[in-house]
């Protein structure tokens, strides 16, 4: 009772000893330090934009090689606070990390949803979920899900094969590394033919791994995807 409690009215803050008394998240000092993408950022990556961006414009890179899926939105930068947030959420058991974050993708993803559209996290391999014990991306999903009453399928797309950690490579070796290693799955591909899908992800760095979902999204008869992350790596690859 006491854990459903923290649950749904964390009272610290997710980053600091603060305590807190409403369901933000953070304290006021975590929150002016966290790297929320707030001006209007790439409409394909979700990465911010350099002087007067508009809605709807694109980064240089998405310009050059438009992505496989439609429209992307970012909650926050990968640095900073914005890193250590999604490292404890990744790797630090705070899974109630995902009331909070996933109000505030909701919030970041609220331009992209249309009311027939499907909900999915980016699959982690079985192996990995038995080390880390859940996947934080479809924590983040199922919330996004229910606040934007929209169909969540946590089981659309599944790994092939373990991937090994993307971390430190290149992009050419993560693309490398996860070719066709995604996969829809195929009891549930009825469930997305003619409609659009919103992948959901904690981290974009190069978009290698949402790209093989989009990709099998659109293979298996989606109408679109979207994409809409917890953090965007803002870094050349
Ligand atoms: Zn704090
Ligand atoms: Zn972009």
């Amino acid at each position: 009772m006491q854990r459903l409690l923290k649950l749904v009215y964390p009272a610290q803050c997710l980053t600091c000893d603060e305590m807190i008394e409403v369901e933000r998240g953070l304290c006021p000092t975590c929150w002016a330090d966290t790297p929320f993408i707030i001006d209007p950022p790439c409409d394909a990556c979700g990465r911010p934009l350099i002087g007067d961006a508009e809605e709807g414009d694109l980064c240089d890179d998405c310009r050059t090689h438009p992505r496989v899926w439609t429209r992307g939105r970012a909650v926050m930068l990968y640095a900073g606070n914005g890193r250590s947030i999604v490292l404890r959420f990744k790797h630090g058991d705070r899974t109630d990390l995902a009331y909070a974050a996933g109000q505030w993708l909701a919030d970041a993803a609220a331009p992209l949803i249309t009311a027939d559209m499907v909900v999915a996290p980016v699959p982690l391999h079985w192996r990995r979920i038995l080390f880390r014990r859940y996947n934080q991306a479809a924590l983040l999903a199922a919330r996004l899900a229910k606040l934007h009453h929209l169909t969540y399928v946590p089981d659309l797309l599944r790994r092939a094969n373990a991937t090994r950690k993307l971390d430190g490579m290149t992009a050419a070796q993560r693309a490398k590394t996860v070719t066709g290693a995604i996969r829809l799955s195929g009891r549930r591909a009825g469930d997305i033919e003619g409609r659009r899908v919103l992948l959901i992800d904690d981290v974009m760095t190069t978009g290698a791994t949402l790209t093989q979902c989009a990709e099998a999204c659109l293979a298996g008869g989606a109408a679109g995807v979207d994409v809409a992350v917890l953090a965007r790596v803002d870094r050349k690859p």
